[in-house]
């Protein structure tokens, strides 16, 4: 018997967290944290595995909303094994770090949630397995009730360094969960890795865009040629740019854009500030480069000369030498550089500020990108108001696949049963809709925290 079972992150983009029980072999896909939730609200529902077994943890990516929860669970089931790619687990001991300091400083006082310490992440990250995308292994758990193997696979993603789609297969069943899936091309990573992923029983599939008009996501290519005009018209103002992005991916995406851009005469050459953890996972990028799928494999992200953001202790220092700012964190999360930066940049006639990928509505980020110059805008419950006098402009250098490609995986993987996972609730009702309309067989569940599926 399989079960499935989400314990978040099921029709929201937050904790993703699902449990399949396989003939008892307990196995979990991705151990996210909610991005702006706090405390226990943002992690997984951990306490329905109390009395399930549990053997194994399969990360698809290091995002936080898949991976920022593995060392709570690890404390509460230090015996569970943990599998993902090899990238994913070196740019875990830098996230995993980072984000013990950024939880710390959120803790709440008085309650029992207690931070992880470093000590506990360097030990966890030392019993991650770090596997090669296509290299099959085979797992039983202590309670497994039969004697055939489950076998997993991980595939490239797409979507970040060390991204995977993970492939099951037991007796003859085949699922795959796509963890997040990017069909199409970025700067540095090429779309996802499909081939061979057919007769595909059960599909898991993310639904992130499944709701937006991808007339409105156009294509990286189109969007880079809307950003260089835009930002060609605040440099030559001698204005700064303030883009906030995730550390991990985005940033090094758009570096890598900027700077050829920048080379081939289309944007004009100016300062690029980075800062923090970026920098560092953009060494994992580097050094990964010649061992995984990417678009150009020469590129080094440390040949591009880039300003270090921690070095500015004067925000005047963007008046006097102007240039693009990338600046975690990407939804501009109270206490992140993107928001200290926000009161200064707001101020700014000749500044400008670019949204460049999703964003939570209720986070500062959301509202500052779909605010307009002249607005006065309150970026949280407790905050001040702002008047907003910089430019405000958005843009979508997606790594997600637009709906049309998520509906080419389900033709692609022909799967007799789709969920639908992370996603808003409209995005899962367009993708559903479009399944059963273009693949009538098919039967599909969208997945409900707790609510259980029964797969075979
Ligand atoms: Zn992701
Ligand atoms: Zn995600």
């Amino acid at each position: 018997m399989i079960k499935f079972l989400p314990l978040g992150g099921a029709d929201e983009i937050g904790a993703s967290c699902f449990y399949l029980n396989i003939d008892d072999t307990g196995i979990l896909l991705d151990c996210g944290i909610h991005p702006r939730n706090f405390g226990f609200d943002a992690l997984p529902k951990f306490e329905q595995l109390e009395n399930l077994p549990l053997d194994f943890v399969f990360i698809s990516h290091a995002h936080q909303d898949h991976i920022g929860s593995l060392p709570f669970l690890i404390q509460r089931f230090p015996h569970v094994i943990i599998y993902t790619t090899v990238q994913t687990k070196e740019i875990s001991e830098l996230t995993l770090h980072n984000a013990a300091n950024i939880l710390a400083a959120r803790q709440i006082e008085g309650t029992d949630f207690k931070v992880y310490t470093h000590e506990e992440i360097d030990l966890l990250v030392r019993s991650i397995h770090g596997i090669n995308y296509e290299e099959k292994i085979e797992l039983r758990g202590l309670r497994h009730s039969s004697s055939a193997p489950i076998g997993f696979t991980l595939r490239d993603a797409g979507h970040i360094l060390g991204s995977a789609g993970i492939l099951i297969e037991y007796c003859g069943e085949k699922i795959f969960y796509t963890g997040d899936v990017n069909l199409g091309d970025q700067s540095i990573m090429i779309g996802a890795d499909m081939k061979g992923i057919r007769g595909i029983n059960t599909l898991i599939l993310e639904s992130t865009y499944g709701g937006t008009d991808s007339e409105k996501l156009g294509t990286w290519k189109s969007e880079e040629a809307r950003f260089a005009k835009a930002a060609n018209r605040i440099l030559h103002k001698d204005g700064s740019i303030l883009i906030p992005v995730f550390a991990l991916g985005k940033t090094q995406e758009l570096l890598t854009s900027i700077y050829v851009m920048m080379k081939s005469g289309i944007l004009t050459e100016t300062n690029i500030y980075t800062g923090g953890i970026s920098r560092d996972i953009s060494r994992v990028y580097d050094y990964n480069r010649y061992l995984v799928r990417r678009s150009d494999p020469n590129l080094e992200l440390k040949e591009i000369s880039q300003l270090d953001l921690l070095d500015v202790e004067d925000y005047n220092t963007f008046k006097k030498n102007p240039g693009i700012v990338l600046a975690s964190s990407g939804m501009m999360l109270q206490g992140t550089t993107s928001y200290r930066l926000l009161d200064f940049w707001l101020r700014q006639d000749s500044f400008a500020i670019f949204g460049v990928g999703y964003m939570d509505p209720e986070t500062p980020g959301f509202k500052v990108v779909n605010s307009k110059r002249g607005d006065t805008i309150q970026l949280s419950e407790f905050s001040s108001s702002f008047k907003v006098n910089c430019m405000i402009q958005k843009f979508y250098f997606s790594s997600h696949s637009k709906r049309e490609e998520l509906l080419r995986v389900v033709d692609k993987t022909k799967p007799e049963k789709v969920v639908l996972i992370h996603g808003e609730h409209h995005a899962k009702d367009w993708l559903g809709f479009n399944i059963l309309k273009n693949f009538p067989l098919t039967r599909l569940y969208s997945a409900e925290l707790l609510k259980e599926i029964v797969i075979n």
